[in-house]
């Protein structure tokens, strides 16, 4: 047998051998073919881009990031299904589609600053990472809080920086923002977090009553310092909680 017969028998082997995408930082796996790989290159393809996010950029970061290793043991298999996921203490993971779609409403560049409320699993900062330069996040759930920045440390996310605590008040030791994400509803757009945000700046949130008539909203500061809002979909996430004064 010539080596030219050989070589597709040892690229099997090596697809064998590699491990599952456990190890690496971003960008994770890149070129391995496992199971994950391709069930998340088919919910890109048939979750994301066939609605309506069309910025390759956020394709390319949404599709590097390992959903199934940003949730619970027992939700693995469901990693890349169209829907949210519940990760403890009531909280959830939220949908791909949703993650990618407010990713790309924030038209995230590489010089900015950003800011996310509500870390939860960390997913969503995950994606956001590569797409900005620095990333600040913030959880009320310590625990959780906790968990996502071991999880992000291990994956090698390198700019993010998770803290435990109230993001109602947002995280004026770090302000301006040039973006804002927002992934709990509050009832009224908080307005330290309009504060927060620098000219020119985009934040993406979803504002209404607990779990009904919540609507994602893009409110963007003009260089001006005007303040222009958008409804964009009808949402549904978990409330923002805040201390009442
Ligand atoms: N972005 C997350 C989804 C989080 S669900 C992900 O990608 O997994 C919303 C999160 O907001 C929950 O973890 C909840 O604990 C948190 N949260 C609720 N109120 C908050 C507040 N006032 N400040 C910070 N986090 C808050």
């Amino acid at each position: 047998m010539d080596l030219r017969q050989m070589l597709p028998i040892l690229g099997v082997l090596a697809m064998i051998t590699l491990p599952p995408d456990r190890c690496a930082g971003p960008p994770v796996e890149q070129g391995a073919t496992d199971q994950y790989t391709q069930a998340r290159a088919r919910m890109v393809r048939e979750q994301i881009a066939s609605r309506d996010v069309t910025d390759p950029r956020v394709l390319e970061a949404i599709g590097r990031v390992p959903r199934h290793l940003f949730v619970p043991q027992d939700e693995v298999r469901y990693a890349y299904e169209d829907r949210p996921l519940p990760i403890g203490y009531g909280q959830t993971i939220s949908q791909p589609y949703i993650v990618a779609l407010m990713t790309q409403l924030a038209r995230p560049a590489p010089t900015d600053r950003a800011l996310e409320v509500g870390t939860g699993s960390g997913y969503q900062a995950a994606v956001l990472a590569p797409l900005v330069r620095r990333l600040f996040t913030i959880e009320l759930e310590e625990p959780l809080a906790r968990q996502a920045e071991e999880r992000l440390r291990t994956l090698g996310y390198a700019n993010v920086t998770v803290r435990h605590g109230d993001g109602y008040a947002g995280w004026p030791e770090e302000a301006p923002f040039d973006v804002i994400l927002v992934t709990a509803a509050p009832e009224e757009v908080p307005p330290a977090l309009v504060a927060q945000l620098a000219p020119g700046g985009r934040m993406v949130i979803p504002v209404g009553p607990v779990m009904e008539a919540q609507d994602l909203l893009r409110v963007e500061k003009g260089r001006d310092g005007a303040i222009r809002t958008e409804e964009i979909i009808p949402v549904r996430f978990v409330p923002l909680r805040h201390r009442e004064r």
